[in-house]
């Protein structure tokens, strides 16, 4: 559908022609001199994003298909658009301060067609997560060049780091320098890679001001936690709560994968520190306190104090009762800081079990809501 912005008005073209609008350009003027644009600002790291940049005085557009589920906007701008179409893209990275264009100083690329294992790894969602993901990833870059956008982050996921280095679920590399020769594990690590490339290629040839990071597992409030494309943090918590005394807590697969898991916070700590650096290259952002994802079940029924058994269920069992094979993932997957240790001078601290707890509380919150 063609979208465009006449005056303050944020409009899109029905089947039968008719304007629909669909944003509201704000008239707020720009008061301090920082200003942000975040794609993917209704999903769960790009809406904390948009609430750090304004308590750090930023003026802030957010664009999205849909507003935050679970909180208030705090962008001073909220556009409702489709990322996949480049003139929704280009409308929404027009900033106009006293009748002169201006480029953003900073923007933020969160918007992806993404889920947990649920959503990635079955397979089934494949050609959408390729087309869509890819699609803005190649409008954002080519638009940016073309707009005077000072800086621009983009969130890459661990994901895209080869199957044969996360077989062994005690010794998984993903050191930055490993991520070649590719072969990620799912279609989803696939785009991410490629896109890495395209933010890359722009930089050298248009001098486009790029900062990447590959995230591991970036959990905490405000996240989908149920509905399919939940991450398994909060697929966990819920599971627990749901679960009965006495009764089980189903877990995919065997149990002994490995994963670290990021609050969010730390994340946006990182991505903040990131983007004042000067360092160029991919680097991971995640937390190195690698556990089994049994043992990470186990965390959630220690949460909700009941007595709840594990059944993990994998093979013929799961195909059964879901149509589909076990989608895990890979065996082994856990970060490695050392790269962005020695390059921002700042790494993660918060422990696992504390960002469980905030997010196993807010889930239950949400839980007894609805
Ligand atoms: P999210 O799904 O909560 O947010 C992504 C947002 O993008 C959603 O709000 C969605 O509506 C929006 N979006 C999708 N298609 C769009 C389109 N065509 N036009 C406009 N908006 C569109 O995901 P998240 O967890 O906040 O992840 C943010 C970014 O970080 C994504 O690129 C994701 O791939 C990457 N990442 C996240 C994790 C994680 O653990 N959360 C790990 C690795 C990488």
């Amino acid at each position: 559908m063609e979208q465009k912005i006449i005056g303050n008005i944020f409009f899109q073209l029905n089947k039968s022609g008719e304007k629909e609008i669909i944003g509201n350009i704000s008239k707020n003027p720009i008061k301090s001199g920082k200003t942000a644009l975040v794609l993917g600002a209704g999903g769960f790291i790009g809406s904390h994003m948009v609430t750090r940049l304004k308590s750090e005085g930023f003026w802030v557009r957010g664009v999205d298909l849909k507003y935050p589920e679970f909180s208030k906007t705090d962008a001073d701008d909220f556009i409702i658009a489709n990322l996949t179409d480049p003139t929704a893209v280009n409308s929404v990275m027009t900033l106009i301060d006293k009748n002169i264009e201006v480029g953003f100083n900073e923007l933020y690329q969160f918007a992806a067609d993404m889920g947990g294992a649920g959503f990635i790894f079955t397979g089934e969602n494949d050609a959408d997560v390729m087309y869509n993901s890819a699609m803005i990833n190649l409008n954002v870059a080519n638009q940016a060049r073309q707009r005077n956008i000072k800086k621009l982050f983009y969130s890459s996921s661990a994901c895209m780091y080869p199957e044969y280095n996360q077989l062994d679920p005690e010794n998984p590399n993903c050191e930055e320098k490993s991520a070649y020769p590719a072969n990620p594990d799912s279609e989803y690590g696939w785009e991410k890679l490629f896109s890495e490339r395209i933010f890359k290629a722009f930089e050298k040839n248009y001098k486009l001001n790029i900062r990447i990071a590959r995230f591991h597992n970036i959990f905490g409030v405000n996240g989908t936690w149920d509905g399919g494309r939940e991450k398994a943090p909060a697929a966990m918590c819920r599971k627990a709560i749901l679960a009965k005394d006495g009764g089980t807590l189903e877990v995919w697969g065997d149990g002994l994968q490995t994963r670290s898991f990021l609050y969010i916070d730390d994340c946006i700590e990182a991505v903040r520190r990131l983007m004042d650096s000067n360092f160029k290259e991919p680097v991971n952002i995640g937390s190195e306190e690698m556990i089994s994802i049994n043992e990470f079940a186990q965390m959630a029924i220690d949460l909700s104090k009941k007595n709840i058994k594990i059944h993990n269920i994998y093979g013929d069992e799961f195909l059964e009762k879901y149509g589909y094979p076990t989608p895990l993932g890979v065996k082994g997957r856990n970060s490695h800081n050392q790269l962005f240790r020695d390059n921002i001078g700042w790494e993660p601290n918060q422990k696992l079990l504390i960002g469980m707890e905030k997010t196993f509380d807010w889930i239950r919150t949400q839980i007894e809501k609805n």
